[in-house]
């Protein structure tokens, strides 16, 4: 298990410490206990951020896409040396299993990699003219400097997304990561720092959520926004991003879908979908969390979905034997149980967890709901923990009407052996991705992003970059 370190910001190239500004503990979700004190920004920090990522964009912009990439690739070589520290770091302060953050941290090297070297491809084009003394072009431009706001459940792969696909499109970012998970992304810009970034085209900070995004959200030398998180929150940075007319990627909630059909066999079925559904405690935007079961199979599922999620060892990380670590705090605890006494309050069956365990930290049961209706709370909000339902359906119009049925429309999930289901399942339903017969929804080089409530715009792929970059066109006459 790796020292925790002494937790710092990074403004202007220079690391800061607590003296002279408010801290906040951060705590390991498996005991409760803390695991070191986070420094808050001041007002004149974050003015010194803005300043510094100004000056730091004319630097980074300048910077040849090829040496770009150069140094981010060196910043991805240097994480895979650190790869069992930083790993460490993710399982101490979010609580998921050791080896789940070593994934975590190979992908948010595999995301370093592939921006490294999109970010040589930024072609633009020449547009045949009306008259032959003209020549037309369309050239593709970093947008200018980004604040970027990520959350707590994916500490390496949600800040390296941000970080190395604004810094490959030539942009510089000031990054807000959670206060509840801050030692990885210093880990990233120790790493990027050490790689040869300029000073100023990465700036870190932390400290009290609102007063930090009002500050960069509302600054006109911030042109961009990348913001994960609920949408709620994406709605309010949203709104305030348009006062200053910026570009905003916001990747938000989701209440994925997952239909499974008559023809899929229910106990294989429930054999893959209980490790999708709870990787990271089901603390995942893309969690395969509302299962509609064709009703030829349907209770297999449920029972064998119940029994095998009964079965998962919870525990602390680093033990050998966990599946499933903590929940990432007391909050999400509690939001569990409001969902189980909502379903109890119906009547609905509770077929495996609905109960805390452990007698320290933030632990619960994973937990499945069968035959929810469309009224329970389980239904309708996005429960971001280890919490599964189920309901049968019986016809292909009944199933896209429930995959429908919410605003969000994030990740869905089809199951089946027949090309016709799954083809009308991916053209119906409404969600940025529609995964069929697997559980992977994102990698570094495929587009990520959202319908309706769930966001705005592509984070990862081609799309992903293209975000952090403005079109211009260059008209010009040769007499
Ligand atoms: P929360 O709203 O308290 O915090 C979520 C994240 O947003 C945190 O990192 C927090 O620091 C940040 N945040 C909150 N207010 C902010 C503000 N005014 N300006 C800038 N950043 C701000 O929520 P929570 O209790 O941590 O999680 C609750 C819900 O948030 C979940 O149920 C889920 O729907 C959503 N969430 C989504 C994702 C995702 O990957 N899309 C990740 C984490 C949480």
């Amino acid at each position: 298990m790796a020292d925790y370190p002494a937790l710092k910001l990074l403004i202007d190239g220079r690391w800061c410490d607590g003296a002279g500004r408010a801290t906040e503990p951060v705590l390991n979700p498996s005991t409760g206990a803390v695991l070191g004190e986070l420094p808050h920004v001041t007002g004149a920090d974050l003015d010194l951020a803005l300043a510094s990522s100004a000056r730091g964009h004319e630097v980074w912009r300048k910077t040849s896409p090829v040496e770009r990439g150069r140094i981010l690739q060196r910043a991805a070589a240097l994480l895979l040396e650190r790869a069992e520290n930083i790993a460490s770091l993710i399982t101490l302060e979010l609580g998921k299993p050791i080896a789940e953050s070593r994934v975590e941290v190979e992908t948010a090297a595999a995301i370093f990699n592939w921006n490294a070297e999109e970010g040589r491809r930024a072609y633009g084009r020449v547009i045949p003219s009306r008259s032959s003394n003209i020549r037309q072009i369309a050239v593709r431009e970093p947008l200018g400097p980004i604040a970027a706001f990520a959350p707590w459940n994916a500490p390496a792969i949600t800040p390296a997304r941000k970080i190395s696909s604004a810094l490959a499109a030539g942009c510089s970012v000031i990054i807000k990561p959670s206060e509840e998970t801050p030692a990885t992304t210093l880990a990233i810009a120790g790493a990027l720092q050490e790689a040869g970034l300029p000073e100023g085209a990465l700036n870190v900070v932390f400290g009290d959520p609102a007063m930090i995004s009002a500050r960069l959200v509302g600054s006109s030398i911030v042109r961009g926004i990348s913001v994960t998180g609920s949408t709620q929150l994406g709605k309010q940075l949203g709104a305030l991003a348009v006062q200053t007319m910026k570009r905003m990627t916001l990747e938000l909630g989701g209440h994925a879908p997952v239909v499974i059909f008559g023809d899929v066999d229910p106990e294989a079925a429930a054999l893959s979908a209980v490790a999708a559904k709870f990787r990271n405690s089901g603390q995942v935007c893309t969690s395969p969390t509302r299962f509609f079961v064709h009703e030829s199979i349907h209770d297999r599922f449920a029972a064998s979905l119940s029994e095998l999620a009964d079965k998962i060892t919870v525990g602390d990380g680093f033990a050998a034997t966990t599946k499933m670590g903590p929940l990432a705090n007391a909050r999400r605890v509690e939001s569990m149980e409001r969902f189980v006494d909502d379903a109890r309050a119906r009547s609905i069956a509770v077929t495996a967890g609905g109960e805390r365990c452990g007698n320290q930290g933030f632990f619960y049961r994973p937990t499945v709901l069968t035959n929810v209706d469309d009224d329970c709370m389980a239904s309708n909000v996005e429960p971001f923990g280890p919490l599964a339902v189920t309901a049968p359906f019986r016809t292909v119009e009944d199933a896209i009407r429930l995959s429908n049925r919410l605003p969000f429309g994030l990740a869905s999930y089809v199951m089946t052996n027949d090309m016709r289901n799954s083809s009308v399942m991916a053209e119906a339903i409404q969600s940025g991705n529609v995964i069929i017969n697997h559980w992977q929804a994102s990698l570094p080089e495929t587009p990520f992003g959202g319908y309706k409530d769930s966001g705005v715009g592509s984070e990862g792929g081609v799309e992903g970059l293209q975000e952090f970059q403005t079109t211009k066109y260059v008209s010009q006459f040769s007499g």
